[in-house]
């Protein structure tokens, strides 16, 4: 009985091959999880790093404000300082201390001083008006009882004339005042204006005597213009308004707000102001009113309503006016300033912290008004101190001086460190695919070469399942005729011959990887030899049904070659001929002079080949899809070595094929030069 030979289990093979595939997705996934982790780790990066900028430039703008807002509590406590001496000056000093503290900011800040129904301001040409009006202390009413009488009731104004002509002489300078101006007043409805105006003239005079609680001399010389209007001498008119206007506005007289607006406004009816004056006007209105609301917080200090010392910032009349001061029970000391005086004494002295911070400040009073350089952009970052945290009259904030070359830097950075990653990401994408490459590489490696096993054992199983059979049989001399006897030894003599071969490709195959494969070169005389092969092939195949044409150019020029070598090749295109054309038992095999060359080709009406895989047929181990298709079995090593043999030769392969149809394969041989 014939031994089978197993076949390996099929399910093995393929589990061998699911193992790496299932690698292969495996690295796949680890690749994809790093290239995602590695964006995500960079956009997190990116993201902390942006924090970190942030949080440092914050840190830089919190340190400047800090800086900024001592810096400016050391003024304002100095300021303080300086009032606090102020309380226990004896009244004859004020005025040489304020001009101390004030000094050459004169004109934008002054110093108040105030005590029960007494407001003194040092300067006191920066005061245009004052809180109140003093008590008016008049003569008694009695005194020009008799002239008003004949003046208004009998319109007797030779006899009022007469009246306070008389009382003019008096030596109260009050009633002595009163006196004139009436007197002045009568001359001018008696027609009599030259003795008018000299009367004006005369009380012009009474400098500080007042009139009903007014400066003589105010009443005097508005009376005068009003004359000098009436009787249309508009070129005095303007000159003595315009000096009137003048010493109003320095301060010449202490009026309250309302005298203050009344005279201005009479006065500037004659004349145009000179705007220098109106400048001034705009700059010291907001003062003095910062000056009444002073006088009204002090009334709320003496009736202990408020605190005995304190600042703040005011808003008046699109102005920020600083006040500070200090009260003891009987006086209240301020310094009223603008926002000249702001700048110049309390600002001028953080400039070089501030640049040196590369920082911009504004300051906001507490109803939110800019009273130093506000700036817009309320999304860039800034660092805020609000007036309850530092006791400065003001909300402080400071923001950085270039924000948007902070941007750009910050953004540069940002930029890099997102094209590092870039770079990472790439570095990782093609090092994955490299590796991908190289691993689906090994895997189609590790197919072939399985594949190669499979077949070599099946190969080997043919001829060695005859060897057996045969040689079982004729042992257990189960075969009865000589003849019979003499086919079975001719077939053990075949399966052995077809195992010599095989070992020997095999063989030769691992000579011609190592490089280690001796040809030895001789002139073959290329018909015969040709002849000789195709023939034995011939005769080998005839039994399976096979036949094979031979044609053959006569006198072909012979050539240079390695007889063996050269017969394993034509006898390996011979045999995948055979193998190839199940279908069809003949083939051919031809040989020819092509150019001055031998063109030996052999020809079958098979399988054909697919046109992408005619030149992968001749890699080791590879083998075409037909051939898988139609079982035929192989090792895929036949054509790789007749190639190098071939190339040995320093000849050619040349393959027509087509799928369906069937193949030539042609060895070109160079001709031997005899
Ligand atoms: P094998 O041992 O598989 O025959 P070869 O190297 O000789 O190995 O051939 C490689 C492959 O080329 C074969 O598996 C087959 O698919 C294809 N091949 C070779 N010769 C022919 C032919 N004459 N007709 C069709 N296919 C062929």
């Amino acid at each position: 009985m014939a031994k089978v030979l197993h076949e390996p289990p099929a399910m093995s093979l393929s589990l061998w091959f699911r193992a790496p595939r299932y690698l292969m997705t495996l690295f796949l996934a680890i690749m994809l999880v790093l290239a995602a982790s590695l964006s995500w780790l960079g956009w997190r990066l990116v993201k902390q790093d942006r924090a970190l900028e942030s949080q440092r430039i914050q840190e830089r703008l919190d340190n400047s404000a800090d800086l900024i807002a001592a810096s400016l509590q050391r003024k304002l406590s100095e300021s303080k300082n300086q009032l606090n001496s102020f309380l226990s000056l004896p009244e004859a000093d004020l005025a040489a201390r304020a001009s101390e503290i004030v000094g050459q900011s004169a004109g934008t800040a002054l110093i108040v001083v105030f005590r029960p129904q007494v407001v003194d301001a040092y300067p006191g040409t920066a005061l245009l008006y004052y809180p109140f009006q003093p008590a008016a202390r008049d003569a008694p009413a009695s005194t020009f009882e008799t002239g008003e009488v004949a003046e208004f009731q009998q319109r007797d104004f030779a006899k009022a004339i007469a009246i306070f002509r008389e009382l003019s002489q008096s030596k109260d300078p009050m009633i002595r005042a009163g006196a004139l101006l009436r007197l002045a007043r009568n001359l001018r409805k008696a027609q009599q204006f030259r003795a008018a105006l000299d009367i004006y003239d005369e009380l012009d005079q009474m400098v500080a005597t007042p009139i009903g609680g007014l400066p003589a001399d105010l009443l005097a010389r508005y009376a005068r213009c009003t004359l000098l209007n009436e009787l249309k001498r508009t070129t005095e008119v303007k000159r003595d308004a315009g000096l009137l206007y003048a010493d109003l506005r320095n301060g010449r007289w202490k009026l309250n707000r309302s005298a203050f607006r009344f005279y201005t406004q009479e006065t500037s009816r004659w004349f145009t102001p000179d705007p220098a004056l109106q400048a001034h006007e705009r700059e010291a209105v907001p003062t003095a009113t910062a000056v009444e609301l002073l006088w009204e917080a002090w009334q709320r200090i003496r009736r202990g309503e408020d605190n005995a010392s304190g600042q703040r910032s005011v808003w008046i009349l699109g102005r920020p006016v600083l006040l500070v001061w200090q009260a003891s029970s009987d006086r209240l000391v301020a310094l009223v300033a603008g926002q000249r005086y702001l700048e110049q004494q309390w600002l001028s002295s953080l400039r070089p912290l501030v640049d040196r911070q590369s920082v911009r400040l504004a300051l906001t009073d507490a109803e939110g008004h800019p009273v130093l350089a506000p700036f817009s952009g309320s999304t860039v970052q800034q660092a805020t101190r609000s007036s309850a945290e530092t006791q400065l009259p003001w909300t402080l904030r400071v923001v950085s001086q270039d924000p948007l070359a902070e941007l750009a830097q910050e953004r540069n950075r940002r930029s890099l460190l997102l094209l590092a990653f870039m770079l990472l990401f790439t570095f990782v994408l093609v090092g994955s695919y490299f590796i991908a490459r190289a691993v689906t590489r090994e895997l189609e490696v590790a197919r072939l070469q399985s594949d190669f096993v499979a077949a070599v054992s099946h190969e080997f199983r043919t001829p060695l399942a005859s060897l057996c059979q045969l040689s079982e049989m004729l042992s257990d001399g189960r075969v009865p005729s000589e003849s019979r006897r003499q086919e079975y030894y001719e077939g053990l003599r075949h399966a052995s011959e077809r195992l010599h071969r095989l070992v020997e490709s095999l063989l030769d195959f691992g000579r011609m990887q190592a490089g280690a494969q001796q040809y030895r070169f001789e002139l073959l005389e290329t018909g015969s030899f040709f002849r000789g092969v195709a023939e034995e092939f011939a005769q080998e195949i005839r039994e399976r049904g096979y036949q094979v044409e031979i044609t053959q150019q006569p006198h072909l020029p012979s050539v240079r070659a390695d007889r063996e070598a050269l017969a394993r090749a034509l006898w390996n295109l011979l045999d995948n001929a055979v193998k190839y054309s199940p279908q069809n038992k003949t083939v051919w095999a031809k040989a020819t002079c092509e150019n001055g060359r031998v063109a030996i080709s052999v020809r079958d009406r098979g399988l054909g080949i697919g046109p992408h895989e005619r030149k992968k047929i001749f890699k080791k181990f590879v083998r075409a899809a037909s051939a898988e298709v139609a079982g035929a079995k192989g090792t895929g090593l036949g054509l790789t070595m007749v190639e190098h043999i071939v190339a040995a030769h320093s000849g050619q392969m040349r393959v027509e094929s087509e799928p369906g149809v069937g193949s030539t394969f042609t060895i070109l041989l160079p001709s031997a030069k005899e």
